[in-house]
């Protein structure tokens, strides 16, 4: 399927968050190839189920649509709601350390090692390409997003400390997914 066949096969009024370990997770996402009125529906639909579930950033994979589009809210505000299609980081400096979390991993938090600062290239809903210097929280956000865009996840991103932390919280979820 290409992006625009995943994207109607979405119901952007009914999306819900696909949890780890489900494979759709692990799939390398299809570029987006055309911006049109379904693409704008599914991403106001990211919008509304990212500020409801309490994220700061959702990938397309989450809601099980494996395009390359993320959604988010660095500030956590309904007037401050960002979208990336089809982005990718050219630049990257520094590094920092910090507590993450992720909506497909419930009560799952890891310190991972960030780039502090990121020049990151996509595309906007009018089809613009946009260009923009990141640091801190938005910085982090736009690198765990982009991971899950290449099927990456934050518990590739644990060290040993943090996954036997969370083996509990890991092991839930792996059984509440076979049932
Ligand atoms: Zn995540």
């Amino acid at each position: 399927m290409d992006s625009s066949e995943k994207i109607k096969a979405a119901d952007p009024e009914a999306l819900q968050i696909v949890k780890y370990p489900d494979p759709r997770l692990r799939e390398t996402c299809t570029p987006v190839d055309d911006i049109d009125e379904s693409l704008i529906r599914f991403v106001e639909g990211m919008w509304r189920l990212m500020l409801e579930s309490r994220g700061v950033g959702l990938a397309a994979p989450q809601v099980g649509v494996t395009v390359r589009l993320f959604a988010a809210s660095p500030t956590f505000s309904p007037d401050d709601l960002l979208v990336y299609i089809n982005p990718r980081i050219i630049e990257a400096s520094g590094s920092v350390e910090e507590e993450e979390g992720c909506l497909s991993f419930p009560l799952v938090y890891s310190k991972v090692k960030r780039s502090e600062t990121v020049v990151v290239e996509a595309v906007d809903l009018e089809g613009n390409i946009l260009r923009e210097t990141c640091t801190d929280l938005h910085a982090r956000i736009v690198q765990h997003e982009l991971d899950h865009l290449d099927g990456r996840l934050l518990v590739d991103r644990m060290g040993a400390v943090s996954r036997i932390a969370n083996r509990k919280a890991l092991k839930d979820l792996e059984a509440q997914f076979a049932r």
